[in-house]
């Protein structure tokens, strides 16, 4: 197995020279960033916590969110996007493991699963997870999702229409969570399932411009799923794991945070750079860094930095089945710190160097708009992780 430290370095290497000369580019023209998915696949990252058994990197849990940050350093869009497909292999891997299954559930999800990685391993196929909807109770896991699958002979089939779908047009599957269509009684999100749409298939449709503030390489457009037949073996979890998942090992939905954990240090890094003269196009070096407020807002930028990898990484070595309540709360607040955070410190990046940043020759503003989305993504935005750090800090489950 590859060390953490080579893969960090790969991953740093890759974005150093790669992707971050692409970055601006793919910003102005709204493209997804292909040639950088070319580079992950080269480094046989499309495979990285695939376990070595089905020919992957074998990169747990908490080891690729490091990786995910360093990623999010050089592209944002690259990261956050590379994130659904990483997401997609862990759950039905690392995360599917740690279940109770019946000897037969999982003896069909191992066949599943190793067709699965094939695609990834052997294809070089990318894997996209939508799950939002309009109705966005379900994506914060409130309610069913709207998006139904009916079981038929030897399949699925799925109706319904998802928002946000990161790398629509860009991924050859699509992990989308579904609500399985019963003849009687109501839906429930306990019969949620987890199905892998071929972007080929007949009634699966992407809509909807992207043309955004930020985020913007991430070609997250709308599908519409119109009698979509997914073959069995695309299902990417037995039947009511995915809620057991949700449930018992919450750290899955800190996954997208690593993303704005890369552009927080990356901001921090452009205006350390800035301030001494280091960026082209920025001012010289000269008295820019003697200045007392100058050192200052640095000061603050570097302990919110600080505050925010700390908890970061505490929260991450954390993940796992059926944490205690503490680490469950100290995961909503690391989410929250880090989506906070990271657009606090490039909005106190714009205003320590000031006017001269916000031309987008400059890194910066793409960094701060790109920060700003952080906060929006489901299911743990900063409101959904306040509500509950604060109920579930007063109330035992079960009380009311
Ligand atoms: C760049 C980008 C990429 C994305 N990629 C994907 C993707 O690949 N797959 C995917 O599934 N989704 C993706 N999303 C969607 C994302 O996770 C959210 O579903 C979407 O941003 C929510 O849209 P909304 O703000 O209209 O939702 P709204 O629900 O209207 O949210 C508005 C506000 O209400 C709050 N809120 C919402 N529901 C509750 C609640 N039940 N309790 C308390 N507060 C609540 C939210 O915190 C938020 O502040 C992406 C979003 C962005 C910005």
């Amino acid at each position: 197995m590859a060390s953490q430290e080579d893969l960090l370095a790969t991953a740093q290497r890759l974005g150093r020279e790669n992707f971050l000369p692409r970055a601006a580019g793919y910003d102005r023209e709204g493209r997804f960033p292909t040639e950088n998915y070319d580079d992950l696949r080269e480094a046989g990252f499309l495979g990285l916590v695939i376990p070595e058994r089905y020919g992957g990197m074998g990169v747990d849990y908490s080891r690729y969110m490091e990786i995910s940050a360093e990623l999010g350093r050089w592209c944002g869009a690259t990261a956050l996007t590379f994130n659904m497909h990483c997401a997609t292999m862990l759950w039905s891997s690392q995360m599917a493991d740690d279940l109770e299954m019946t000897p037969e559930q999982r003896d069909n999800h191992e066949q599943r699963r190793i067709g699965i990685y094939r695609k990834v391993v052997e294809d070089g196929a990318i894997f996209a997870q939508p799950f939002s909807e309009p109705n966005s109770a379900a994506a914060a896991g409130k309610a069913p999702f709207g998006t139904t699958a009916a079981k038929v002979d030897g399949g699925w089939l799925v109706n319904g229409r998802k928002h946000f779908a990161s790398l629509a047009g860009s991924a050859n599957y699509y992990g989308v969570l579904c609500t399985e269509a019963k003849e009687a009684g109501d839906a429930d999100v306990r019969d949620t399932i987890y199905l892998a749409i071929d972007g080929t298939a007949d009634g699966f449709k992407i809509s909807g411009e992207w043309d955004v503030l930020g985020m913007r390489a991430t070609s997250s457009n709308n599908l519409e799923l119109t009698d979509v037949f997914v073959p069995d073996e695309h299902q990417l979890m037995p039947r009511g794991k995915y809620y057991e998942a949700a449930l018992n090992w919450p750290h899955m939905f800190m996954s997208l945070c690593p993303t704005y954990m890369g552009i927080a240090q990356a901001a921090f890094d452009f205006t350390c750079q800035y301030l001494r003269g280091e960026i082209e196009g920025g001012p010289p070096a000269g008295s820019a860094r003697h200045s007392a407020a100058k050192q200052l807002a640095v000061a603050e930028m570097r302990i919110k930095l600080e505050q925010a990898r700390a908890l970061f990484e505490r929260a991450i070595g954390e993940a796992g089945m059926n944490p205690s309540k503490d680490e469950r709360l100290r995961a909503y607040a690391a989410q929250y710190t880090v989506m906070e955070f990271a657009n606090d410190i490039c909005r106190l990046a714009l205003r320590t160097c000031g006017g001269r940043a916000i031309f987008r020759t400059l890194r910066l503003e793409q960094l701060y708009r790109d920060s700003r989305c952080g906060a929006l993504m489901l299911p743990w935005t900063p409101e959904i992780c306040m509500e509950r750090l604060g109920r579930e800090s007063l109330f035992e489950p079960g009380e009311r």
